[in-house]
């Protein structure tokens, strides 16, 4: 390709709203240009990048035996009415009406699509095991747009589905998968790992997500480097203790506490009950209805972790007005305590931490009261015990008790274990070899293309720009003749290069733009092509020309030798 006839509109500066590094450059090397917050148009060279990573994931995918399909992005409601979905992801559904006034969802992923087709496709062990993949565009009404194609409305996702006749064999097609996912990302030249992570409006039984490590990363890890155990935040579990056992009153004991509203406050004399004797209740609206949330007074509740709970991302914090009329108080002097409870039929989630504890303190939904001598198995009841607290940095692993740390990373890519939740619902069953009806065990497996093509330029620059691996490089090599006109032996030179380059299968684009050289070496490292070539009359009237890998020493070549040190240089 020649620089003239294509088109990289590259900038000097960042637009304003470009606020990570690899969205500035994104931006400033002319891979992309925003269209509106969240929806992109890849311009050439964004798109030859794009094109090198969706071509590692078929290739991975492929050789890990899945087979790739298309599915449409247009989808009707009635089969995310089937899943159950179409109230559980309802807030990240972009919907479309026809002119017929019914309505439709754009593609958030395609569970429903792919289990109803295999339900009507698929009825015997004899063709399973499968495993459908594809590469297409998908549609989230994210909140928040952000950091370019790290959290778009619309993106380009890899998914995979995989139907098994067995637990054990699902559990074998996921370990591929998750075998496959490691592979893609090592050839994309990022360095990531694994951790355990929540199922969220997905469902299933388990999952893994896999990370890069970053600071502009919008997840946290929970990660042990004593024994490699790695979980997302919304995951982990740390072996912390419970809540020591003591000594308590026969029965709770309300006390006046005017004016004390918070944790802290109650912790500090006169009071003096330190926090981890609080119990903190916490009221959430879920499906319009109230839910009370116990955990410790110096612990955090992790929301995610709730959602999983009650299953659903619909939820939010009741606000004053309605916790004062489902508890007949006022935040600050709430609790759980049955006797003192307004209505008794609200469901009371627990955290783990919290169980077996007595001599506990806690408000007694009534302003300006609290109770002691709290003991939470004979004065609440509980409708669920259940994990919900927020793991912090310095707790002890729950596997080997070393100290834990936390670090933030980007989610590429995430593998979850299905089981047979979709294939309930869409009767995705199968005929076992004794003529017995079964359900298909279902996995699928996600990388965000787009997301992993910016996740690469995160971890891969410096101060001139992008510095690419070689496997997703938009051009491998850079030839800039430092005079263009047709007739200058330094254009010769470069085209005849340029040709021989091109013949042996590299991605080459000459830089014929007249233009000063510094303008074309600072756009070329701007891009960040791997290997440059420079072509000047000095080193011409030698007899050689300049190689420079992006990033590392000049070195001065034979003209003759030229082609075979730039294939060396690309790993040739
Ligand atoms: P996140 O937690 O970042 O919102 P998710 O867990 O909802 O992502 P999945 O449903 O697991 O996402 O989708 C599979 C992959 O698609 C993710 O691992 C991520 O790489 C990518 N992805 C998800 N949402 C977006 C988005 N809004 N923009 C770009 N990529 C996305
Ligand atoms: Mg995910």
């Amino acid at each position: 390709m020649k620089w003239s006839q294509t088109l990289i509109p590259t900038l000097r500066e960042a637009p304003a709203d470009a606020e990570i590094q690899s969205h500035k450059l994104l931006l400033r090397a002319g891979l992309i240009r925003k269209l509106a917050g969240g929806v992109y148009t890849f311009l050439p060279l964004g798109l030859r990048a794009l094109r090198k990573v969706e071509q590692i994931v078929r290739e991975e995918m492929n050789r890990a035996g899945a087979i790739e399909m298309l599915m449409p992005a247009l989808q009707p409601k009635e089969i995310w009415e089937q899943s159950g979905r179409a109230e559980t992801a309802r807030d990240v559904l972009f919907k479309v009406k026809d002119s017929g006034n019914r309505e439709w969802f754009l593609a958030a992923t395609a569970e429903e699509v792919i289990t109803s087709t295999v339900a009507n496709e698929i009825n015997s062990y004899r063709q399973l095991p499968k495993n459908f993949y594809q590469v297409s565009v998908k549609f989230r009404d994210e909140i928040r747009p952000r950091f370019g194609l790290m959290r778009a409305r619309e993106f380009i996702m890899k998914d995979a589905y995989s139907f098994d006749t067995t637990d054990e064999a699902a559990q074998v097609t996921y370990q591929k998968m998750y075998d496959a996912y490691a592979r893609i990302f090592e050839r994309c030249g990022l360095k990531a790992f694994a951790v355990e992570a929540d199922t969220g409006v997905i469902g299933g039984k388990f999952s893994h997500e896999f990370m890069i490590p970053a600071e502009t990363g919008e997840n946290e890890v929970v990660f042990c480097e004593a024994c490699g155990y790695a979980a997302n935040i919304e995951k982990a579990s740390s072996g912390l203790p419970k809540t020591a056992a003591r000594d308590a009153g026969a029965a709770p004991e309300k006390f006046a506490t005017p004016g004390v509203v918070t944790i802290e406050a109650l912790a500090k004399a006169p009071y003096s009950v330190a926090a981890n004797r609080q119990i903190k209740t916490l009221i959430y609206i879920a499906d319009s209805k109230p839910v009370i949330v116990l955990i410790r007074g110096d612990d955090q509740l992790n929301e995610a972790k709730f959602a999983g709970k009650i299953g659903t991302t619909v939820f939010r914090a009741a606000t004053p007005e309605e916790i004062f009329e489902a508890m007949g108080a006022h935040p600050g002097s709430l609790g759980a305590v049955t006797s003192t409870r307004k209505t008794k039929d609200v469901q009371v989630f627990a955290d783990e931490r919290l169980r077996g504890a007595n001599d506990m303190t806690t408000g007694a939904n009534e302003d300006g009261f609290h109770l002691k001598s709290v003991s939470i198995e004979r004065d609440i009841q509980v409708s669920q015990w259940t994990d919900l607290r927020t793991v912090t940095a310095g707790e002890p692993c729950i596997k080997c008790g070393k100290s834990l740390k936390i670090r933030r990373a980007i989610e590429v890519g995430h593998v979850f274990k299905l089981g047979t939740k979709y294939s309930e619902k869409f009767n995705a069953a199968y005929l076992d070899e004794a003529g017995a009806r079964k359900m298909a065990v279902m996995g699928c497996y996600g990388i965000g293309v787009t997301r992993t093509l910016q996740a690469v330029i995160e971890q891969g620059n410096d101060k001139d720009g992008i510095v690419w691996p070689l496997s997703v490089a938009p051009y491998t090599v850079c030839i800039t003749p430092l005079n263009v006109d047709q007739n200058n032996e330094a254009m010769k030179v470069a085209e005849k290069i340029y040709a021989d380059l091109t013949a042996r299968g590299l991605d080459v684009i000459l830089d014929d733009r007249d233009e000063r050289p510094g303008v074309k070496f600072k756009d070329a490292d701007l891009v960040g092509f791997p290997i440059r070539v420079g072509i000047g009359e000095k080193s011409l009237a030698k007899g050689e020309i300049e190689i420079k890998p992006r990033g590392g020493a000049l070195q001065s070549v034979k003209i003759a030798e030229a082609v075979d040190a730039v294939l060396k240089a690309a790993g040739r």
